[in-house]
């Protein structure tokens, strides 16, 4: 392998600079030529790639974000679409490919890799933490931090008014973030898309809390709760419960953003450096991951079977039994 480059697709998540950094690095130190390309699959269609070295990525570790931008990409989704990627990978003579992203991306890189025999690893970036063959996908546990945070402080004006707040997460089909979250910020109780919730038994609980001199409730939902986000649920609520003041607070895109957690640079760190070591290695079509602290390449295809159980039975379990 001569030239690699590295590219950031689908949603932004902190730590993907952490892994551009130790991608560029590691093949640099292996004598290896980096480039970057922009805006994700956009910037192969476009010929936006640029080579890199080590000082490109200086000073990048703790950013949120990404330096080389993140699209997505429609064209790259037609035959047409990657037949232009290829051209001009050929063009710059760039014989494999480091992607960062979720499920999307790597359902791109399998097909392109498929298509034209371009070697491609896969870095999971995304805070949903929906791919299986890593524990952590990078971006979560900073995804998570910045939740409980947020809801620290609403935990405070909560309690001072008696306030029943209702805090949407971001989770269109995984729970991974609301479920955590609920634990670390001690919430009353959470709505997973996973899992049936009736409200009726949120109600029930609540006004249990209620009885038992509770003086503020917190529910997270995650945004694809099957009956709905934080302001349906809250009106269904308070239909038939007005103990407290009802508030709804949607936490959005701030989740995706800030400075990562020092989880997420070394993760970052260890799957950049692991990726463009798996390449070396000949591998392809894989996705490196954390697995029990310990690198692990799972292929891209049985990562993407991914929207399988992802929740710890014990966090579950606990949400119920530490919120009473
Ligand atoms: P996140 O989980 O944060 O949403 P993602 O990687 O799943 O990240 P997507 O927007 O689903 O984000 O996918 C990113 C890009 O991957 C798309 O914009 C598109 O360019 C490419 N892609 C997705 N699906 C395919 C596909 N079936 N064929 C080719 N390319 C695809």
């Amino acid at each position: 392998i001569k030239n690699i480059a590295v590219l950031t697709s689908g949603g932004d998540a902190p730590g993907m600079n952490a892994a551009i950094r130790a991608v560029v690095r590691t093949g640099i130190y292996h004598g290896i030529n980096m480039y970057g390309v922009m805006q994700g699959y956009q910037g192969l269609i476009n010929d936006n790639i640029k080579p890199m070295d080590a000082r490109s990525v200086s000073n990048i570790l703790h950013l949120g974000g990404t330096i080389l931008k993140t699209a997505r990409c429609l064209e790259f989704k037609t035959d047409e679409g990657q037949q232009i990627a290829y051209n001009n990978l050929k063009k710059n003579d760039i014989d494999a490919l480091v992607v960062i992203g979720g499920d999307g991306t790597f359902t791109g890189a399998k097909r392109f890799s498929e298509n034209f025999g371009v070697k491609v690893i896969g870095i999971p970036g995304t805070i949903d933490n929906d791919l299986v063959g890593s524990d952590f996908t990078l971006g979560y546990d900073t995804a998570i931090n910045t939740v409980i945070e947020a809801i620290d402080k609403i935990r405070d004006t909560a309690d001072a008014h008696d306030r029943l707040f209702f805090i949407e997460v971001m989770g269109r089909d995984s729970g991974c973030i609301a479920l955590r979250s609920s634990i670390a910020s001690g919430a009353e109780a959470v709505l997973l898309p996973e899992k049936e919730t009736s409200v009726t038994d949120l109600i029930d609980k609540l006004a249990l809390g209620a009885a038992t001199k509770k003086s503020s409730s917190i529910v997270i939902v995650a945004e694809g709760h099957k009956q709905g986000g934080a302001y349906d649920i809250a009106k269904k609520v308070k239909e038939t419960f007005d103990h407290y003041d009802t508030k709804v607070t949607i936490l959005g895109h701030l989740q995706r953003g800030g400075s990562p957690s020092s989880y997420d640079r070394i993760l970052g760190s260890r799957l950049g450096f692991a990726a463009v070591n798996a390449l070396i290695a000949g591998e392809t079509e894989q996705m490196v991951g954390l697995k029990g602290n310990e690198i692990k390449l799972t292929s891209i295809k049985e990562a993407l079977t991914a929207h399988s159980f992802k929740l710890e039975p014990d966090l579950l379990e606990m949400t119920e039994v530490l919120s009473i």
